[in-house]
């Protein structure tokens, strides 16, 4: 007898040929998940175990974090002939609880000699004769004790809901614009969820951003690679870029020149990674530079699709999802972001595209963007 850890995973994404593939993915990046627990994965009959780990609440918390996994249960793994210790287990799992609770049998074995509703009857029996401060309700239960028999039997109680979504690496690359606020570390997240591996740029505008902005925006980056595992993060120099911008645009056009840049090298650094797309947090509306003409204008600088998976969400539900995946702490932290710098007055909020091309005439481009990329750091996080 031994503890397990029982994952059990999306069925949705395991149709037709890819499934070898998508299942490989799956146990991989569980395998990584775990790998400083001393964890053992291993896949069998439409379930993946953990097992030999160290720390249980650990594997829990790490394994949930897996895209791709619905949900974990700590099991108990046991010889499966012996049904009278299954039972005495089953009770000694139920112990802790009071209330009300069914039994609930599976039998992916049909050679053994009890069928599930025998195994759910007895077993549930077995344990109201023993435990007085539980009665048996089989249509709302407070508690399920999952009996199920397989090459052995694993009985669980507890189960705990994990993020869902495909693995990771098995629909391409994409990088995201990341800032330290609330916005682009939902936005990353949500792409990923599909599968998508992701990279990071930010850019920074140091002294006028310091280096605890910059340090925020890499605990966001690690709080991400928990559910997407290692990943770059190219923190660009972008102080000399905004300089030349205030210097010489209009006032009004400022914002979106520099997002018109930040798109641009964006896109060169995605493409050194292997990624092909871009992802930002920005949501219609929000601020100035994202009205639905100013979007139009930094999309008209990048040939790759631009994903913005909050564009429909309003800041409320933007926040829910930010503290549901753990960033909204670190993106509630007060340190400046370098679109708070040279913010202008009035900001355009119906650009015109040919004044833009023209504005951005006045500044060296080639050059900015070379020396930008030059001055790239690359930080691996995760
Ligand atoms: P967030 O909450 O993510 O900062 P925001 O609502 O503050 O977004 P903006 O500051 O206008 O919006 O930025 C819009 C998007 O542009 C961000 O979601 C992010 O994808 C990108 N972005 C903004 N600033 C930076 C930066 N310094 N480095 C990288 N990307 C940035
Ligand atoms: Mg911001």
């Amino acid at each position: 007898m031994r503890d397990i850890l029982l994952v059990r995973y999306g069925e949705v994404f395991l149709k037709g040929q890819n499934r070898p593939f998508f299942m490989k993915k799956l146990t991989d990046h569980i395998k990584q998940a775990v790998r400083d627990v001393g964890g053992r994965v291993w896949l069998s009959e439409g379930r993946i175990y953990v097992s030999d780990f160290s720390d249980l609440e650990t594997c829990i918390r790490r394994v949930t974090k897996v895209f791709g996994v619905h949900s974990v249960s700590p099991a108990v793994e046991m010889e499966k002939d012996d049904f009278e210790a299954i039972c005495a287990q089953a009770v000694e799992m139920m112990r802790p609880f009071s209330g009300s609770f069914k039994v609930l049998a599976r039998r992916s074995d049909k050679r053994y000699p009890l069928d599930s509703p025998a195994i759910m009857r007895e077993a549930g029996g077995y344990i109201l004769e023993r435990l007085p401060q539980l009665t048996v309700d089989v249509n709302n239960p407070e508690h399920t004790l999952m009996i199920e028999i397989r090459d052995h039997a694993y009985l669980s109680v507890e189960r705990f809901p994990a993020v869902e979504g495909m693995p990771m690496g098995t629909n391409g690359k994409a990088c995201l614009l990341l800032s330290g606020g609330i916005d682009s570390p939902v936005a990353g997240f949500m792409i990923a969820k599909r599968g998508v591996e992701l990279c990071c740029v930010h850019y920074h505008s140091f002294p006028y951003t310091s280096e605890r902005a910059r340090e925020k925006v890499l605990d966001l980056a690690r709080l991400l690679s928990e559910y997407c595992g290692r990943m770059r993060v190219f923190v660009v120099p972008f102080t000399e870029i905004q300089m030349q911008i205030h210097q010489k645009c209009p006032e009004n056009y400022t914002t979106l020149i520099m997002r018109r840049y930040m798109m641009r090298i964006a896109q060169i650094l995605a493409e050194r990674d292997g990624a092909q797309a871009l992802i930002t947090g920005e949501s219609i509306g929000q601020v100035a530079s994202q009205t639905m003409e100013a979007l139009g204008c930094t999309d008209d600088v990048v040939s790759m699709p631009v994903f913005r998976p909050c564009i429909g969400m309003d800041k409320s539900e933007i926040i829910e999802r930010a503290v549901r995946i753990g960033t909204f702490e670190t993106s509630s932290l007060p340190y400046e972001d370098c679109c708070t710098v040279f913010t202008p007055k009035h900001p355009a909020t119906h650009p015109r595209k040919a004044l833009i091309a023209k504005a951005e005439e006045a500044l060296d481009s080639e050059a900015l963007i070379q020396a930008a990329i030059d001055g790239t750091e690359v930080v691996e996080v995760g």
